[in-house]
C-alpha cells in the first residue's frame, strides 16, 4: 500500500504513465541527437497546376534516425512544439528551404517553382521571427517571391491584430503566406478577409470525402468560392484518385497536391520529375 512505503515513494505510481514519461524523454534527446547529427531531410511533394505541370513544391521534413530509420514528422513535430526544439528545427527547416530555391534560381529549368515551407504556430509567433527570415533571406540570396510559408489557423488562437501585423511585415520582405488545412481550425470568415494571405490549402480530410460524402463535398466546394471571391489561389491536397482530381477541377480548383500527381521524395527525385516534364 502507498501509506505503508514511505515519503519518498510516488503515491499514485502508473507504470504506464512512467513509460510514457521515459520515452518522451528518450525522443527528446534523439531529437537534440538529430539537428547535432544533420539527420533532418527535406523530401519535396510536387504541386501541379489545372493541367498537371510541375509549378512548385512543398517541403516536407523527414527524419533519418539511425535507429528507426526515415521518421515522419507525425511521430516528433508535436513534441518538438512541447519542448521547443521546434524553433531550432523550424530554423533549420527554413535554412535548408531558402537554400535549395536559391540554387533553383540558378537553374533555368527549376528557377520558376515556389516552394512551401511549413511554420509552426509557435514559431510563428516567437519574438523575432520575422527578422530572423529577413536575416535567413538575405544570407541565402532565396527569392522571397517563389516562397510560401505554410501557416495553420492555430496562429489565429492568438491575437489576430499581431498576427496580422507580423503576416504583414512578411509580405512586405516579398514572402507570399498559406493557410494549410483550412477548414479544420478556427478561422472566423470575418478574419479571413483582413488577413494578407494569397493562398488556402483545402485540407486533405474533405478532399478524400467529396465523392462519398456530400458535406465534405459542400465545404470543399465552399472554400473554393470563398477563395475565389477573396482572390486567393486554392490549393487541394491529398488528391488521390482521378476521380478527385475530375471533381475538384470541375467546382474550380486549380492547383493540386497528392499521391496522384507525386508523393513526397528527396530532392534528386524531385528534380528529375521536374525536368522529365520538359
Ligand atoms: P501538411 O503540411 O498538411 O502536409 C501534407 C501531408 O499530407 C504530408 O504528410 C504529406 O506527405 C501528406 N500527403 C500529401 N499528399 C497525400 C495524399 O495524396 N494522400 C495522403 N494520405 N497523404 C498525403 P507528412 O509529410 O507526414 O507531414 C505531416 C504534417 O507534418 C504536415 O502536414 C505538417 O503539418 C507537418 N510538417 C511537415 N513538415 C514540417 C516542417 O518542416 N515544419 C513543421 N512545423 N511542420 C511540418
Ligand atoms: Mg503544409
Ligand atoms: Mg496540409
Ligand atoms: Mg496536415
Amino acid at each position: 500500500r502507498a501509506k505503508d512505503e514511505g515519503r519518498n515513494t510516488l503515491r499514485f505510481f502508473d507504470p504506464h504513465m512512467q513509460a510514457a514519461a521515459n520515452a518522451r524523454a528518450g525522443l527528446q534527446s534523439r531529437l537534440h541527437q538529430a539537428l547535432k547529427h544533420a539527420q533532418f531531410e527535406l523530401y519535396y511533394q510536387p504541386q501541379v497546376d489545372e493541367i498537371g505541370r510541375i509549378v512548385g513544391a512543398e517541403a516536407l521534413l523527414r527524419w533519418n534516425d539511425p535507429v528507426h530509420g526515415l521518421v515522419g514528422p507525425a511521430q516528433f513535430i508535436q513534441l518538438a512544439e512541447e519542448t521547443g526544439q521546434i524553433m531550432e528545427i523550424g530554423q533549420w527547416v527554413l535554412q535548408a528551404g531558402m537554400r535549395q530555391q536559391a540554387h533553383w534560381q540558378t537553374q533555368a529549368d527549376l528557377r520558376a517553382l515556389s516552394l512551401s515551407l511549413n511554420i509552426s504556430a509557435r514559431q510563428f509567433l516567437q519574438e523575432g521571427f520575422v527578422g530572423e527570415l529577413a536575416s535567413l533571406l538575405a544570407r541565402s540570396g532565396a527569392n522571397p517571391e517563389r516562397l510560401r510559408l505554410e501557416l495553420t489557423e492555430s496562429v489565429l488562437l492568438s491575437n489576430v491584430q499581431g498576427v496580422i501585423e507580423i503576416m504583414q511585415q512578411l509580405r512586405t520582405l516579398g514572402l507570399w503566406l498559406s493557410l494549410d488545412d483550412f477548414g479544420t481550425g478556427y478561422s472566423s470568415l470575418g478574419y479571413l478577409k483582413r488577413l494578407p494571405l494569397s493562398e488556402l490549402k483545402i485540407d486533405q480530410g474533405f478532399v478524400r470525402g467529396i465523392l462519398d460524402n456530400p458535406t465534405d463535398a459542400a465545404i470543399a466546394r465552399s472554400i473554393i468560392t470563398l477563395a475565389d471571391s477573396l482572390q486567393l489561389t486554392v490549393v487541394a491536397e491529398g488528391v488521390e484518385t482521378r476521380a478527385h482530381h475530375a471533381l475538384l477541377l470541375d467546382q474550380g480548383c486549380r492547383k493540386f497536391q497528392g499521391y496522384l500527381f507525386g508523393r513526397p521524395v528527396p530532392l534528386a527525385d524531385f528534380e528529375a520529375s521536374v525536368r522529365a516534364q520538359l
